[in-house]
């Protein structure tokens, strides 16, 4: 059994980080917190509960109302600052904090609840005004609220047949995605994350110009096909070519320039190379928002290309994608985007869906279906009673297909249109806000570049480093104090924010803001603890 709260030491309680007494007292909430239901309910199973009892409503309401009051805990956590984002316990220690064997007999009620309590205890806090380490973070309410609805009807997305509300949800917020890229028509799916929908959009170019590689395989092209994106693409981009039959040799890296885009005479130099061994170039990934920098790919010099060379133009948007809905920001970063063939973006990043939320679209209609369709007679009979064109099953890679649209829909509704474009410029106007302080703070930090999205590299300079050159000597010094600092706050769990090399420098801190929690007190609060973690390095 998971342990109970009361076995607790002291040292095990490091909930909360703030000295202050009073405020710790307020605070003791799940670290301390029993979560007992009804002695005589928490002693029932499994089978006092529905459907195993059709007399179960009273038994299923209570587990139920009780996991909810954990849920809410858990929220009320996330969005308090004097909470801990995390509490870090290395994997052989968490082991032994925690009970995860499977039993021959099911536990009762009560275990399941404490087991729940203790499973978020220990969860990190990825909504927390304080963690800035993640492309998707944040705990927007309205799609948990989602969340729990579509967990609740339990459904799959395969046919309209079972899921009739979800797949007009579906039809309704893809099409209006589709026209603010700015398309009319068109056709999108909703993939299991951005890697995914990137390997959607490299079927259907390679179907829509191969459209017998369907049937007859490689041997129906003839020569070798050659992809391209910039070093600084996400790797998915590269694994399209694993999988897919090119090799990665094939997946050609384009040199990015010191901002991380796309250098687009490298682009055609490499394209003409290709073409002159007798190799086919047919896809070209445009990344909007790279992964670490947060660079944005000239759109329309690169379409100016690929329109030239007959090749296909994907954005992988997963990142930046958000951005579209800014007026303020959109442009210059996605002008040209209508010229795409296809275009990932991915809500669960800086729209703060809750995880999983990635849609792949395309300008042509009915290719994902031609591409992918299997047409399995047991699930997609063609004299059904209602309009066949709503079973989105025969489109994708999946059979099942999990719900993920209802959360979005239901967010779409809460903000409207003007909610999430005030989301993305608040986003945008906290990594200016850091980039701001930074610059202000010389002594401390180093801006690394000048953000294009609401990635901010920089590192931090300890009291030793101050007032020196910024030569190689001193990078590589700042680049091994990264690593300590993260651990140092993993340790006290005060919050999070990544750190990595990239081909250009080592080590650096990459602070991301995708979460509608961060505050301008929150970026204070960012660069005060670097400073309290860091300064005597
Ligand atoms: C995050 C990301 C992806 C991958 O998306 P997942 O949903 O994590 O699979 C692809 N491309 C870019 C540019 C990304 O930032």
């Amino acid at each position: 059994m998971i342990k109970g709260p009361d076995h607790l030491t002291g040292e095990d309680r490091p909930h909360l980080y703030m000295d202050d007494f009073d405020s710790q007292l307020k605070k003791r909430k799940m670290a301390d917190k029993k979560y007992q239901m009804d002695k005589k309910i928490g002693e029932l199973k499994y089978t006092d509960l529905y459907p195993h009892d059709r007399n179960g409503k009273e038994v299923s309401e209570a587990m139920l109302k009780q996991l909810t009051e954990v849920l809410l805990d858990f929220v009320n956590e996330t969005n308090d600052r004097k909470c801990k984002v995390l509490d870090f316990h290395h994997p052989e220690d968490m082991k032994k904090l925690l009970d995860l064997s499977i039993p021959q007999d099911g536990l009762p009620l009560q275990t399941l609840i404490d087991d729940c309590a203790r499973t978020l205890k220990y969860q990190v806090r990825t909504g927390h005004p304080h963690f800035f380490n993640q492309l998707s973070c944040g705990l927007d309410l309205v799609s948990m609220a989602g969340e729990w609805l579509t967990a609740t009807a339990n459904t799959n997305m395969f046919t309209y047949e079972i899921a009739p509300v979800f797949i007009l949800m579906e039809s309704v917020v893809l099409s209006k995605m589709r026209e603010i890229i700015g398309w009319k028509g068109g056709d999108s799916i909703l993939a299991p994350g951005g890697s995914v929908s990137n390997l959607y959009a490299f079927l259907a170019a390679r179907h829509h110009m191969f459209p017998n590689y369907k049937e007859k395989g490689q041997s129906s092209i003839g020569a070798q096909l050659v992809m391209f994106t910039s070093d600084q693409c996400h790797y998915s981009v590269k694994s399209c070519a694993a999988i897919c039959g090119l090799g990665t040799d094939n997946c050609v890296e384009v040199p990015s320039d010191e901002h991380g885009r796309m250098i687009v005479s490298e682009l055609e130099r490499l394209v003409l190379e290709r073409k002159s061994k007798g190799q086919i170039p047919f896809f070209v990934n445009c990344t909007s928002g790279t992964t670490v920098l947060g660079a944005f790919d000239p759109i329309n010099q690169i379409a100016d290309v690929c329109q030239k060379h007959k090749m296909w133009l994907h954005i992988d948007a997963a990142w930046g994608g958000g951005l579209l809905l800014s007026k303020k920001h959109r442009h210059p970063r996605f002008s040209g985007v209508e010229r795409a063939d296809s275009v990932t973006w991915n809500p669960h990043k800086l729209m703060g869906t809750l995880l999983q939320c990635s849609t792949i679209h395309f300008k042509i209609d009915g290719l994902l279906l031609s591409c992918n369709s299997m047409s399995a007679d047991y699930l997609f009979m063609t004299d059904k009673l209602y309009d066949i064109k709503y079973d989105t099953g025969d489109k994708v890679l999946q059979c099942g297909r999990h719900n993920d649209i209802f959360k979005l829909w239901l967010q779409f509704r809460a903000k409207g249109l003007n909610g999430f474009e005030a989301h993305m410029d608040h986003l945008m106007e906290m990594a200016e806000y850091l980039v701001e302080r930074i610059k202000a703070d010389k002594d401390k930090f180093y801006l690394i570049l000048e953000p294009e999205c609401v990635n901010v590299s920089f590192w931090y300079i300890p009291k030793r480093l101050r007032n020196q050159p910024h030569n190689q000597q001193r990078i590589n010094e700042l680049a091994k104090i990264c690593p300590i600092i993260k651990s140092k706050m993993m340790e006290q769990g005060t919050m999070m924010v990544g750190y990595q090399p990239d081909d250009r420098r080592p080590n650096f801190f990459r602070s991301i803001f995708s979460s509608a929690a961060v505050q301008k007190d929150d970026v204070d609060f960012l660069l005060a603890e670097l400073d309290r973690l860091g300064q005597d390095l």
